[in-house]
């Protein structure tokens, strides 16, 4: 029987380094000779990458915003998360649920219950086993971003949208310390890599 592979998600404001860390990772486990899938959300499908266009790119309600979030998100885990799972690899993706809810539940104030409900709908039985969180001052994330790339429209959004959705990723992790990873985004790519090898060592092993 086919062990059932492992859910890794990647989390943070942006600018944080979830990108730049992701693919380290997918190297560190395929060197341990895991079979490993890199997704991202919204994204990882047809579907989600025209969701991914439109919120990003178009004015819409915080509603609308997430709806389309866990749309994209359904289709995602039954075209590439669940059946990558059940045929044993490694899937790391590149923001999931817990992004809704520092975005959409911190960053423009719906409430957490709401984004409960969609998530006990949508994936009542899947939550991902490790979320690395790479925590970092939105000042700091903001000086990053605006010498990598224009500003999409999150990322124009002020100061206080993302001081807001940093402080419930943080709150995220508090209330799930079994499965958070909790990174000083603010620390050199060289440090942050050490530090993920060495935490991830055992539960590689595992
Ligand atoms: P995210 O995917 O979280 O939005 P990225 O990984 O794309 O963030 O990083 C944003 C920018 O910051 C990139 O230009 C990247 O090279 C740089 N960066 C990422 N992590 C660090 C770090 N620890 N120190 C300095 N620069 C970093």
């Amino acid at each position: 029987m086919t062990v059932r592979g492992r859910f890794v998600t990647f989390e943070g404001i942006d600018g944080a380094g979830k990108s730049t860390h992701i693919e380290f990772v997918a190297q560190l486990l395929r060197s341990t000779g895991k079979d490993v899938v890199v997704t991202r959300e919204p994204g990882g499908t047809e579907l989600g990458e025209r969701v991914r266009a439109l919120v990003l790119g178009v004015s819409m309600s915080a509603r609308t915003e997430t709806l389309l979030m866990f749309a994209a998100r359904s289709e995602h885990l039954v075209q590439v998360i669940e059946p990558s799972l059940a045929r044993g690899q490694c899937v790391l993706c590149d923001r999931f649920t817990d992004a809704t809810y520092a975005y959409q539940a911190g960053g423009r104030q719906l409430s957490e219950g709401l984004i409960e409900t969609l998530e006990n709908w949508v994936h009542p039985n899947l939550q991902p086993d490790l979320t690395l969180l790479f925590d970092l001052d939105p000042a700091l994330a903001a000086q990053r971003l605006a010498g990598a790339r224009n500003a999409d429209r999150f990322e124009a959004e002020q100061r206080q949208f993302f001081a807001r959705v940093r402080a419930m990723y943080l709150a995220r992790a508090q209330r799930f310390p079994a499965r958070f990873i909790v990174l000083d985004g603010a620390a050199s790519i060289e440090s942050i890599r050490l530090e993920l090898s060495a935490r991830l060592a055992s539960w590689i092993t595992n």
